[in-house]
C-alpha cells in the first residue's frame, strides 16, 4: 500500500532546497498533497502547523529526489551475462553483444519483470523520476503500455519511450515510431505520473527520412526527441564518411537540431558541435560510467556546461546506484582535465536533480521549494566527520550510497520509508527477474 501524506512537516537535520545554494541546518519542509507547501526552520514549521503530522528525520538530509535522465530498465537482465570475450569496439559491442544477445531477445514478460525490479532499485537509490529508453524490436507492439502499467503500480514519475530503429527493417522502424506516438497520446489523456517521449536510435541505424519523421511526429505531439549520439568514435566516422559532416552538424543539416532534441552520450563531439548544441539549445544526458564501460571516451561535459548546454545525469542501465553515477561525473572530468576544481559537488548535485528534470522536460521537479513537486528523498547523514554547509554536498556525494537512502517520496506519496520500499515482496521481484534473465541468457549458442 502506497501512503499518501496529508499535511506533513518533515523535520530533518539538513535541507537541500536548491542545489545552487548552500544547504540549511535544521530546516525542513511542509508537504500538502503532491506539492511542497512551505520551507522553513524546523521549529517554525512546528509552530505554524501544529495540527500537521510530524516526520522526525533527525540526522538525515531532506533533498530533492534524483532524476535519472537516461536508463534502460531492461539492462538489468544483462548484468553478468556470460561473454566469451570483451567486444573489440563500440560497434562490436552493439552488433555482437547488445543487439543479438539482449535486445532482440526481449519479450514483454522480460521487460515487465525488469521494470518492476528496477523501479524498486531506483527508489532505493533516491531516484524519484526517470527517463527510460526501451529497445526491444520483437516485443512490439504494446511493450510501452505493458511497461507503463508496472511503473504506475510502483508510483514513480516515469517518462517511457521506445528506441525506434531501422536496423531490423524499415517496417520494424515504423512500428517503433507508432509505438511512441500512440503511447504519448494515450498518456496525455490519462494525465498521471507516466508520460512518453519520441525516440530513435542513432544516425547510423536510421535514415534521414526516418529521423525527420520522428521529429515531425514529436512536434505534433509536443514532446522532445531522444537519440543516442556519438557514444564512441564509430558514429562520427560513419556520418563523416556517408554525409560529409559530423553527427550534430548532420542533424542540423536535417533541420532537427533544436530545443526539442535530447542527445544522450555526446562523448565524441568536437568544439564546433558543442557550440552548435549551445546555439540550438540541444539538451544532453551524461552517462559517465557506461561511457567507461564501452570504451567510448570521456564526454566533454565541463565544456558543454560552460557553453550553456543543459545537462543531466543518467545510469544507462549499467551501474544503478545514483551516488556512483554522481561520483563518476565528479571524478572522471577532474582526472581528464588534471584540475580538481572541475565539476564541483554542488554542480553534480544540480545535474542529478533540477538540471536533469529540465533535460527531460519535467516541470517544477528538482527543488524543495514552495510550489515544487514533492519528489523527495531522505539520506542518512551520520558520517565519521561533522557535516557543515561547506562540506555537505561533497560529503554526501563521496561517502553515501543507495544503502543510506532512508525514504523516497513521489508527488507527495511515500514509496519508501525507513529504508524499505513499502508494500513489496522484493524477493518475489528478484525471482521473477532471475527467471527472465535466464531466458535472455539462454540459447546464446544459436547466435
Ligand atoms: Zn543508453
Amino acid at each position: 500500500m502506497i501512503h499518501s501524506m496529508d499535511n506533513t512537516v518533515i523535520l530533518p537535520t539538513w535541507l537541500i532546497a536548491n542545489t545552487r545554494e548552500p544547504p540549511r541546518r535544521n530546516w525542513g519542509a511542509r508537504i500538502v498533497q503532491d506539492r511542497v507547501a512551505d520551507v522553513a526552520p524546523n521549529d517554525r514549521l512546528c509552530q505554524r502547523y501544529p495540527d500537521d503530522q510530524q516526520w522526525d528525520a533527525t540526522d538525515q538530509v531532506l533533498a530533492p529526489g534524483f532524476v535519472n535522465t537516461h536508463t534502460h530498465l531492461y539492462g538489468v537482465l544483462a548484468h553478468g551475462i556470460p561473454l566469451e570475450h570483451a567486444p573489440s569496439g563500440f560497434l562490436p559491442f552493439l552488433a555482437e553483444f547488445w543487439w543479438p544477445r539482449v535486445e532482440n531477445r526481449l519479450d514483454q514478460e522480460m521487460i515487465c519483470a525488469a521494470t518492476d525490479l528496477q523501479c524498486v532499485r531506483l527508489l532505493q537509490s533516491g531516484v524519484t523520476s526517470f527517463y527510460d529508453c526501451l529497445e526491444a524490436p520483437f516485443a512490439l507492439p504494446g511493450c510501452l503500455d505493458a511497461q507503463a502499467q508496472v511503473v504506475r503500480r510502483r508510483g514513480l514519475r516515469g517518462i517511457l519511450s521506445f528506441e525506434a530503429t531501422e536496423r531490423v527493417s524499415a517496417a520494424n522502424g515504423q512500428l517503433g515510431l507508432k509505438e511512441n506516438a500512440e503511447f504519448i497520446a494515450a498518456c496525455r489523456t490519462r494525465g498521471d505520473l507516466v508520460s512518453g517521449m519520441m525516440c530513435f536510435h542513432t544516425s547510423f541505424s536510421c535514415s534521414a527520412d526516418f529521423i525527420r519523421q520522428a521529429f515531425t511526429l514529436a512536434r505534433d505531439l509536443q514532446v522532445p526527441v531522444h537519440m543516442h549520439c556519438a557514444e564512441g568514435t564509430y558514429e562520427p566516422e560513419y556520418v563523416l564518411e556517408h554525409f560529409g559532416k559530423r553527427p550534430m552538424c548532420y542533424y542540423d543539416s536535417l533541420g532537427v537540431a533544436g530545443p526539442d532534441m535530447l542527445a544522450s552520450q555526446c562523448v565524441q563531439v568536437d568544439s564546433a558541435e558543442i557550440a552548435l548544441m549551445a546555439e540550438r539549445r540541444v539538451r544532453m544526458s551524461h552517462m559517465p560510467l557506461s561511457n567507461c564501460e564501452v570504451g567510448g571516451g570521456i564526454a566533454p561535459v565541463p565544456e558543454l556546461i560552460a557553453a550553456g548546454v543543459q545537462v543531466g545525469l543518467g545510469s544507462d542501465g549499467y551501474i544503478d546506484d545514483f551516488f556512483e553515477v554522481m561520483r563518476g561525473a565528479f571524478l572522471i572530468h577532474k582526472a581528464s582535465h588534471r584540475d580538481s576544481r572541475v565539476m564541483p559537488a554542488n554542480l553534480v548535485w544540480y545535474l542529478a536533480t533540477e538540471g536533469g528534470a529540465r533535460v527531460i522536460g519535467l516541470d517544477s521537479v528538482g527543488r524543495v521549494e514552495p510550489g515544487w513537486q514533492a519528489d523527495l528523498q531522505l539520506i542518512d547523514a551520520t558520517l565519521p566527520t561533522p557535516l557543515t554547509e561547506h562540506n555537505l554536498y561533497d560529503q554526501l556525494l563521496l561517502y553515501r550510497n543507495q544503502s543510506h537512502v532512508r525514504a523516497a517520496i513521489v508527488a507527495g506519496r511515500t514509496l519508501m520509508r525507513d529504508g524499505q520500499v513499502i508494500g513489496l515482496d522484493v524477493e518475489m521481484l528478484h525471482r521473477r527477474a532471475h527467471a527472465a534473465a535466464a531466458r535472455v541468457w539462454a540459447h546464446r549458442c544459436e547466435l
